[in-house]
């Protein structure tokens, strides 16, 4: 089922929070919308789910408009950051209440809820479970649970992993991007972290103030994105030594040859190292996958590709 966002605009009390967003989605595939807070994408997400009504444009699932349609009729599911779990029922119960609406019962339905939650990674044993006895994680598990146990076409979800911590974050997504995968669903999923909005993304929305900024996949936005402002919430800059151009910091080169500089600080990331090196005319910054090999105060060189130059019409610094 396909998605289309058309001319899509909001205002609250005279304040744009969404102008002129358009954008068409196919069937099944991961959508991710990047943008800083309140850049407009709970506004966006709330409006395709039907818990807003916008004061412009259409939202089309399958070519036809679903704007008179309440969130209860449309054929797709959100997923809060918060989870939204019925908080007086097990976790069973939660992920059983959709299928029991359509008047699933007995074996049939206790088979369903053990096929969804062995999905989602969760062992009976946690089914019996209420919300309040589960952690974040597991909580966030039962919650995508019950959104696929109404077999949505799409799945809607607004920072669904914003309050988990980070290595569980990175394992809750590799399950999303699986479910979506496995079951050919459209996921439009919102985020502030790039990290994340890049590494689940098939289709990259940025946005900006409400306005639609770039649409691409992540790796051609990441390196030729179409201004600073795209560039910049991407990933970090750095400026091109000497010369009026961005780099990626990773792409700076730290060795013997190049332009000569002097090491003012080394830091460790944990996979990787942060190198801040003086030159003149400026700061440079350089990432490299392992330790730098110089102390602050050794002399070192710059080097970089001229082809990795990114250069932006736009001069805001
Ligand atoms: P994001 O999810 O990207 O942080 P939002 O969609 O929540 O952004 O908000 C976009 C803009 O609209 C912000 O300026 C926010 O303050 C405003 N806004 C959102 N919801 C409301 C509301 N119910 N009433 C008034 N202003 C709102
Ligand atoms: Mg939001």
């Amino acid at each position: 089922m396909t998605l289309a966002l058309d001319n899509l605009g909001k205002s609250y009390a005279g304040r744009r929070a969404l102008a002129g967003v358009t954008i068409a989605l196919p069937a099944a595939g991961y959508t991710c919308v990047m943008g800083q807070s309140g850049s407009g994408k709970t506004t966006l997400l709330r409006i395709v789910g039907g818990f807003e009504r916008q004061d412009e444009g259409t939202v089309r699932l399958d070519g036809a408009a679903v704007d008179r349609l309440p969130a209860e009729r449309r054929p797709v599911h959100t997923l809060f950051q918060d989870y939204a779990l019925f908080p007086h029922l097990s976790a069973a119960d939660n992920v059983a209440f959709a299928p029991r609406l359509l008047g699933v019962r007995g074996a049939e339905l206790g088979r369903r809820v053990a096929r969804l939650l062995e999905a989602v990674g969760l062992d009976m044993s946690k089914g019996a479970r209420r919300p309040a006895a589960l952690s974040g994680g597991e909580q966030q598990r039962v919650a995508l649970a019950r959104a696929l146990a109404g077999e949505p076409r799409w799945l809607l979800l607004d920072e669904p992993l914003a309050a988990l911590d980070r290595p569980l974050r990175a394992e809750l997504r590799r399950l999303l991007k699986g479910v979506q995968r496995e079951r050919g669903l459209g996921c439009l999923h919102v985020t502030h972290d790039p990290e994340e909005a890049m590494a689940l993304a098939d289709t990259l929305v940025v946005l900006g103030e409400g306005r639609l900024l770039a649409v691409g996949s992540p790796a051609e936005l990441y390196a030729r994105p179409p201004s600073l402002a795209v560039a910049r919430l991407l990933g970090e800059l750095t400026r091109e030594p000497g010369g009026r151009g961005w780099l990626r910091p990773e792409q700076v080169r730290l060795g013997a040859a190049g332009l000569p500089g002097r090491v003012r600080a080394t830091a460790c990331l944990g996979d990787r190292w942060e190198v801040e090196v003086e030159v003149a005319g400026g700061l440079c910054v350089a990432r490299c996958a392992g330790p730098p090999g110089r102390a602050p105060g050794e002399a070192v060189a710059v080097a970089w590709d001229e082809a990795q130059v990114l250069r932006f019409t736009e001069d805001e610094a």
